[in-house]
């Protein structure tokens, strides 16, 4: 059965490549394809895999730098657990990522590039929950931030499986599990923050990092719609990452900070 279901997958996604014929063009140049069919695997032009594999190749070798910095700055076991968790998710969501559409670009559709399309959502959901780690380790947020440390986890499982089960089917869902899991928790550390003493410098560019995920997805939806949609997703997530990652290391990694029960 579990074969068969993945056939199916694989299906999908070679039928969708027969769009390519479908190309809208722009200057002579194929700027991008038909928005894919139901339960189909959009198919980016060649111009608009360039894109995908550049918005996210030129961000690996910063994360790893921006890892080793967390880990150098970190004075607590937390510090270091949350470097751990936090580092290694932006290192695997990049270069995940750009593996995935290097694949996606050498035009094979194979179980290969099935899996790395599976991984690369995959990886979505744990960098999203592992950015909101070290703000939920190394700050006290009482219950709802202790509620919170394992409910964005649960929402990373629970969207991985439904990513590896339903794939490209019901894309509303995707969407509203990536919603659930970008936004909720910042919903309610700032409720948290604001109903309490609890501090809340770096909050703000937390809560600008979620928002900027939030609206990159509306160009995550948009591929045959608007050229390099996906590549514009990309540079979204870039950034909303960057974010992060100054207010995490301005703000946590503080010495002798992160001493939370
Ligand atoms: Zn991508």
């Amino acid at each position: 059965m579990a074969h068969t279901s993945t056939s199916s997958k694989e299906t999908r996604m070679r039928k969708n490549n027969n769009l390519d014929g479908l190309a809208w063009s722009c200057c002579g140049s194929k700027l991008m394809n038909k928005p894919a069919g139901k339960n189909m695997m959009y198919e980016p032009t060649n111009i608009e895999h360039i894109a995908n594999c550049i918005t996210h190749g030129l961000w690996i070798i910063p994360s790893c730098i921006g890892c080793l910095c967390m880990l150098h700055q970190s004075t607590t076991e937390q510090h270091k657990y949350s470097a751990i968790i936090y580092g290694l998710s932006l290192i695997c969501l990049f270069s995940v990522s750009t593996i995935f559409h290097l694949v996606a670009w050498s035009g094979k559709t194979s179980t290969l590039r099935f899996y790395l399309h599976v991984s690369d959502r995959a990886v979505i959901y744990l960098f999203i929950a592992s950015s909101y780690t070290p703000w939920l380790t190394l700050r006290d947020m009482g219950f709802l931030g202790q509620t919170m440390r394992w409910f964005i986890w649960v929402m990373a499982v629970l969207g991985i499986s439904y990513n590896y089960c339903f794939y490209e089917k019901y894309k509303k869902l995707e969407t509203f599990f990536y919603f659930v899991i970008g936004f909720l928790p910042a919903i309610s550390i700032v409720l948290t923050t604001s109903l309490s003493s609890i501090n809340t410098d770096g909050l703000s560019e937390m809560a600008l990092g979620g928002l900027i995920y939030v609206l990159g997805t509306a160009f995550f939806k948009s591929d045959g719609i608007i050229p390099c949609s996906h590549a514009i997703w990309h540079l979204f997530v870039a950034g909303g990452a960057y974010v992060h990652y100054y207010a995490v290391t301005t703000y946590l990694y503080i010495p002798n900070s992160g001493e939370t029960d």
